[in-house]
């Protein structure tokens, strides 16, 4: 049954960036009780990058309102404009900063045009479609042409600015989407949750929406299934769990074959998948000892690393050490926490001497991580380092990706396998709760601000070895179980 429409509603710079991540966001964030949302440590790790992005762009204090640009203002904030587009629908922006540049306007002889703050390394169509939208309100507000907008970015010392010029064809692609917000937003019901389910992480409405695809059974809650192969699935007449579960993996796997080997070989595991996530029952792929080199292993070493992505910074190499008793029993309470942290990321090579030095003190035993950044990390350190192929080999010879060993002997009852997930579902609870790795992140920086920075006392650091120290012992949990149920 087609949707009611409720009526033209006032787009804001903010339902256009919602609506740009996922249709159904822009909707949820017009309509939706806001108490449904969560608080998601990305939107705080997002201020943060803005707040020292726009430091590091500003000499000096900008001013505010309307006043500023009245006066022409080298720098104005605070400004909230609101107008119309060609067809009438109402819109409203609050640009981040306004910027004066020779030029004319109807207050004199200069002009505004709009800053925005890019996150991560590219420029993405939310910034290219904020840039004209706050342009476009501008223009109408100067009554003269803004031709152009700025992106711009600070990491470590080095700030990047970016001169986004809005083409005929931007112009058209923000009226073209305003039109098509209005007809989203506007609507009884939400729109269909994204077919790409790895935005939601970043989702503050994350817990409302994989409530509903838990309810519906939604392909996307299978492990396994991302949104190209939710498509497939959908196009060969499959459009839920249970549909998928009562499958013939043989007729699935013909079906398939028209999409490329790739999807035709994993039939059979995505029918089993879905139905331990049916059943709830774990099922083990085969009769094969999943971690053989810990049958007579005298001990573990469980190592897992905390970044800044964007800084390209591994701060902190966190290692626990678990001894095995002589009674060949494994026991946490034997285990102890050894980081090694990279505060200044200056002195490189101190901390990679650290680090060989700690592999080769435990070089009998194994190295646990979970997934494949521990060992793509220490890789390119080694290589930067100017270790040969041959050493780094050797000093990596002993790591064990308990994550990939899980998946190549396991199906749980889980709709992903990450550390969180899988720990959890064995009981396992982090000391700081709701911790995670981008909430780890934002201490990091919010630690470095205080105490480098403002000289002031902070105990985020303890917070982010307690949370590391956590994660290690997460990962020792599934690979005990693993022991445990082989
Ligand atoms: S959680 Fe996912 S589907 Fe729901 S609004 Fe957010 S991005 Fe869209």
């Amino acid at each position: 049954m087609a949707s009611h429409i409720l009526g033209n509603k006032t787009i804001t710079d903010r339902i256009l960036c919602s609506w740009i991540r996922c249709r159904r966001k822009a909707w949820l964030d017009q309509n939706e009780n806001n108490r449904k949302k969560v608080w998601s440590a990305h939107r705080a790790l997002q201020l943060d990058h803005q707040h020292k992005s726009l430091e590091g762009f500003l000499k000096n204090s900008p001013q505010k309102g309307i006043e500023g640009l009245k006066k022409g203002a080298r720098e104005v904030v605070g400004v909230r404009l609101k107008g119309l587009t060609a067809l009438g629908l109402n819109i409203e922006g609050h640009p981040l900063l306004l910027q004066r540049i020779k030029g004319k306007s109807f207050w004199g002889e200069f002009s505004y045009i709009p800053i925005t703050v890019r996150q991560g390394h590219r420029i993405t169509r939310e910034n290219r479609l904020s840039l004209a939208f706050w342009g476009y309100l501008i223009e109408q507000f100067q009554k003269f042409e803004v031709k152009y907008g700025l992106a711009i970015s600070k990491v470590n010392n080095d700030l990047k600015v970016e001169k986004i010029i809005f083409t005929k064809k931007i112009k058209t692609e923000l009226l073209d989407s305003l039109e098509r917000i209005n007809q989203d937003i506007s609507k009884e019901d939400p729109p269909a949750l994204t077919s790409d389910r790895k935005k939601c992480t970043l989702c503050s409405w994350k817990e409302l929406c994989d409530e509903k695809a838990n309810q519906e059974g939604d392909l996307s809650e299978v492990n396994g299934i991302g949104a190209k192969r939710k498509n497939i699935l959908q196009e060969v007449g499959i459009s839920n769990l249970n549909e998928l579960a009562s499958t013939n993996p043989i007729d699935l796997s013909k079906k398939l074959s028209n999409y490329g080997e790739a999807h035709e070989k994993v039939a059979a595991q995505l029918i089993n998948q879905a139905r331990v996530q049916i059943n709830l029952v774990p099922k083990q792929l085969g009769e094969w000892i999943i971690l053989p080199e810990l049958k007579f292993a005298k001990g573990v070493l469980i190592y897992d690393i905390e970044s800044d992505p964007d800084a390209k910074h591994d701060f902190l190499h966190g290692f626990l050490l678990l001894r095995r008793r002589d009674n060949g029993e494994w026991s946490l309470d034997d285990a102890k926490y050894k980081p090694i942290l990279n505060i200044e990321n200056n002195n490189e090579k101190a901390v990679w001497n650290k680090l060989k030095h700690r592999l080769k003190a435990f070089q009998d035993l194994p190295v646990l991580h979970y997934g494949q950044t521990e060992l793509l990390s220490f890789y390119k350190l080694a290589k930067r380092q100017g270790e040969s192929e041959k050493e780094i080999k050797m000093m990596t010879v002993n790591f064990i990706d308990i994550h990939a060993r899980l998946k190549g002997g396991w199906l749980l009852p889980l709709s992903n396998y990450s550390l969180k997930n899988v720990a959890q579902w064995l009981n396992f609870k982090w000391t700081y709760k709701g911790s995670n790795g981008a909430r780890a992140l934002l201490w990091w920086r919010q630690w470095k601000r205080s105490v480098k920075i403002r000289n002031q006392k902070s105990n985020k650091l303890d917070w982010i070895l307690k949370y590391n120290q956590d994660d290690c012992i997460a990962t020792w949990k599934i690979a005990d179980w693993l022991l445990n149920n082989k």
